[in-house]
């Protein structure tokens, strides 16, 4: 079968290797869709920790596809299910899995980073995966390729979650790459009563008008304070998401904010660079709430997964790029340069 393999070193290859033979407990998955994310991206870049030197590793964790075939001993999984991936394997035994916050932690494995991962024809799925809920059976006829994206689209329903979005409020989403877009149709089903998408570069602010922002804005050409001022009675946003890694939009978001508002620092800083300076009095004065969130539970993959296969949210045009796995290099170019939204491969 054909596998993109980091080898470190930042480089990827694709590589012909022989098809996984499966073991007791676990199944094989025939990748149908598998979406290049941010993660990815760094992982070729800076390398993993949890991917140690000498090590090649299959990456690709956002993944949908049909099981092949299943080891005996498999009860829940049958050859010829359409299945999505969460990627997330938790331990059960640590203290925030039994907790229920299996999304915490601590000795969590990936696909695509612990493991081998969808970027390839086949993929072994582990019994501890099949057996704590990772691999969703969902309907026949589901797009394969909208539901690779629900692992990112998951994060952010777990995002909207903690920063307690409800029903009527407004949001500001600073940043309009496909994480801020993924926010902005959430809001939308949420029931928001105006979105705000900020975004510096005009050919995303082209795009983000398609997914159901109300009001757009490159805060370089306007000024973002007074358009949501305006826009708001003077109030401010309930909720502010920071979708970008610019510790400079913290601030530019708190003094965006209604009193009693919550922002959520959903986009991680660069590992180097990892501090940001905000007005600490706008929280003291305002009531403020100040969240972060990464990673989703599987309960939280499965409720938009959902969505997906009952077409309330789309994400088709999300997905900017398709490509074969041949074309591991020309993707990874692409997403690299930010053209685009979503780069998919369809093996
Ligand atoms: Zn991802
Ligand atoms: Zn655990």
């Amino acid at each position: 079968m054909k596998a993109i393999v980091y080898k470190g070193n930042k480089t990827i290859e694709v590589e012909e290797l022989k098809r996984p033979e499966i073991k007791n407990g676990q199944a094989l998955l025939k990748v149908k869709a598998a979406a290049i994310c941010g993660t990815d991206l760094r992982i070729v870049d800076h390398g993993h920790h949890l991917i140690p030197e000498g090590t090649s590793r299959i990456l690709g964790h956002e993944i949908a596809g049909i099981i092949e075939a299943v080891a005996p001993d498999v009860k829940t999984l049958k050859p010829g299910m359409s299945v999505a991936v969460a990627p997330n394997i938790h331990c059960g035994s640590c203290y925030q899995c039994m907790r229920g916050n299996s999304h915490l932690c601590d000795n969590h494995v990936a696909f695509g980073i612990g493991i081998d991962g969808g970027f390839a024809e086949y993929m072994v799925v582990p019994s501890k995966a099949i057996m704590q809920g990772n691999i969703i059976p969902m309907r026949d006829g589901t797009d394969f390729a909208q539901a690779a994206l629900n692992e990112p689209l998951s994060c952010c329903y777990n995002g909207l979650g903690y920063t307690e979005f409800s029903f009527g409020e407004t949001i500001l989403i600073i940043g309009g790459g496909p994480i801020g877009i993924m926010h902005t149709l959430l809001a939308n089903v949420m029931g928001a009563s105006k979105i705000f998408v900020s975004e510096i570069s005009d050919d995303r602010l082209g795009e983000v008008g398609k997914f159901g922002a109300d009001i757009i804005v490159n805060p370089n050409k306007q000024n973002l304070k007074e358009v949501v001022l305006e826009e708001t009675n003077g109030q401010g946003v309930d909720v502010a998401i920071v979708a970008c890694p610019v510790a400079s939009a913290h601030n530019q978001a708190l003094e965006c904010m209604a009193p009693l508002g919550r922002m959520n620092f959903f986009g991680g800083l660069p590992k180097d660079r990892p501090m940001s300076t905000i007005n600490a009095n706008l929280v003291h004065y305002n009531y403020l709430k100040i969240v972060g969130t990464s990673r989703q539970s599987i309960h939280q993959y499965v409720k938009t997964l959902r969505m997906i296969e009952a077409k309330k949210i789309d994400l088709r045009a999300l997905i900017t790029g398709r490509f074969k796995l041949d074309e591991a290099n020309t993707a990874f170019k692409t997403s690299q340069i930010g053209e685009g939204l979503k780069n998919i491969f369809l093996p």
